[in-house]
């Protein structure tokens, strides 16, 4: 089935200007979640892998599967304030003002290979600050995953690592 035509399109949400890509059509769609979440798998099956990094909250549903199927663990990448130990938080620049993300320190070994998954990139900003926090905990990022990509913004440029995903939509 096609993927892309189980992801509808919200005009001006949340705000004006602003095509909102609504996976939770795909997720309510058991063909294309299964369909999504196997094409994952087969990418991944064969890689060396030890932890896979979700970011809230989209990046948890196929992150947390696609870490379940390939007997690996799952770590949450978080909004500020969630996670109850110790964090290591890194900031990051929104188009007005900034936001932030936080892992918990213990979650990743040195030398762990991640695999970060969100199911949309956008600008970057979001998943480079995840690349940034496993880094800084002394993990290698060996790709990062999303479901969607809006290559008008251009936000694989700003990855210093492999990107894979799997639909694109034009315009933001
Ligand atoms: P960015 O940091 O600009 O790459 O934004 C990525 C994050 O914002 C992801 O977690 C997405 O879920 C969300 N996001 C940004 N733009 C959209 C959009 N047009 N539709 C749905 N989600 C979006």
């Amino acid at each position: 089935m096609n993927l892309k035509n189980s992801i509808r399109t919200i005009s001006d949400w949340p705000k004006p200007g602003i095509m909102f890509r609504d996976i939770t059509s795909l997720l309510q769609n058991p063909e294309a979640f299964k369909q999504c979440c196997d094409e994952l798998y087969e990418r991944y099956k064969d890689v060396k892998i030890d932890a896979i990094a979700g970011i809230e909250s989209r990046g948890f549903i196929f992150g947390s599967v696609l870490a379940y199927k390939l007997g690996v663990s799952f770590v949450l990448i978080r909004k500020p304030g969630k996670l109850p130990g110790e964090i290591e938080r890194e900031e990051y620049d929104l188009e007005y003002g900034s936001d932030a993300i936080e892992i918990h320190k213990d979650a990743i070994k040195k030398g762990d290979k991640v695999l970060v998954v969100d199911d949309l990139i956008a600008t970057g900003g979001t998943v480079c600050a995840a690349v940034n926090l496993v880094r800084k905990l002394g993990g290698e990022v060996i790709e990062c995953a999303f479901i969607i990509d809006l290559p008008d913004l251009k936000g694989k440029d700003k990855l210093d690592c492999p990107v894979f995903t799997m639909i694109e939509f034009e315009g933001n």
